[in-house]
């Protein structure tokens, strides 16, 4: 590594002690025929274990010297792309993980740069419903993210994030880190999720309507639903009251208190009724 890289802040780089990384990878449990796309290798601390184990380490790195850096140490089974993980489409990693001849599970893993942690998570998400063939994923995010991940519906941590991700992902807690497993360290407490991609359950009429309705109606969380909807507008000409019937739901509850398969069946009754209007 060269001596002169300071950790940037724009980038979100909150290196993992070494101790810390070799935790986490035994709680990921790489096996010999998984191959592994890793977002932001950083200084290679998690990369170097994981390639110890695994078949292939595909890692995207944003930074440059630190790319650089990484392709001069690291061994044979590591490819390092320079890159914006955000900018990544389907078929781009697809011919990624072609050209290092990728077989067996993918999975992914990452000590993510907290300031996208968000827009990374449903990055994976839009890759996995793109078709490229995901297993899973071990993030490290900020604690308060990864409780918005893991809610329940009712509880001040239900939202957006917990819906839109929890209906393609089944998610569970891996490990709880203190800031001082970093360097620098950060000024937030930080938890590992698993992310266990699974066909969007339950399955959806139009996963656009499903994904504009959940952001729409959160925006005005402590509002009754039929309030709420308003938020979305009426596309098709459907007003919220005729889709809260269609869904069979009481339209005096807060969205914070539907469940993920109470959403999904709203949001069809918006779809189907966009179909019929434009049929
Ligand atoms: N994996 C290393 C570790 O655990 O020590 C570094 C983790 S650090 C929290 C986040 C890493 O992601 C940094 O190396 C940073 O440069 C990189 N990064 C930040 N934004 C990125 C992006 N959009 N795409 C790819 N890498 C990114």
């Amino acid at each position: 590594m060269t001596a002169s890289h300071r950790p940037l802040k724009r980038f979100g780089q909150n290196f993992l002690e070494s101790a810390w990384a070799e935790k986490l990878v035994r709680s990921i449990d790489p096996q010999a025929d998984q191959t592994f796309v890793e977002i932001g290798p950083g200084r290679g601390a998690i990369t170097l274990p994981l390639a110890r184990s695994a078949r292939h380490v595909v890692a995207f790195e944003i930074d440059r010297d630190l790319a650089a850096d990484l392709r001069a140490t690291l061994p044979g089974n590591v490819t390092i792309v320079e890159g914006d993980f955000l900018d990544l489409t389907a078929p781009e990693l697809v011919d990624a993980l072609r050209r290092c001849s990728a077989e067996g599970p993918i999975r992914v893993a990452g000590n993510l740069p907290y300031n996208v942690a968000s827009p990374i998570l449903f990055k994976l998400t839009e890759l996995v419903g793109a078709g490229v063939p995901l297993a899973d994923a071990a993030v490290m995010l900020q604690r308060e993210v990864a409780d918005r991940l893991l809610a329940a519906p009712g509880t001040r941590d239900y939202g957006v994030l917990t819906v839109l991700i929890g209906h393609v992902a089944a998610v569970d807690r891996l490990l709880q880190l203190p800031a001082g497993a970093f360097r620098p360290q950060p000024k937030v407490l930080s938890t590992v999720v698993r992310l266990r991609f699974q066909d969007p359950h339950p399955a959806v009429v139009d996963p656009r309507v499903f994904a504009g309705m959940t952001q729409a109606m959160f925006t005005r969380r402590r509002k009754t639903i039929a309030n709420a909807l308003l938020a979305y507008g009426s596309p098709a000409g459907i007003a919220p009251e005729q889709a809260l019937a269609a869904a069979g739901i009481d339209p005096q509850r807060r969205p914070e208190t539907l469940a993920i398969a109470e959403i999904a069946a709203l949001s069809d009754a918006y779809a189907n009724a966009r179909r019929r209007a434009v049929l």
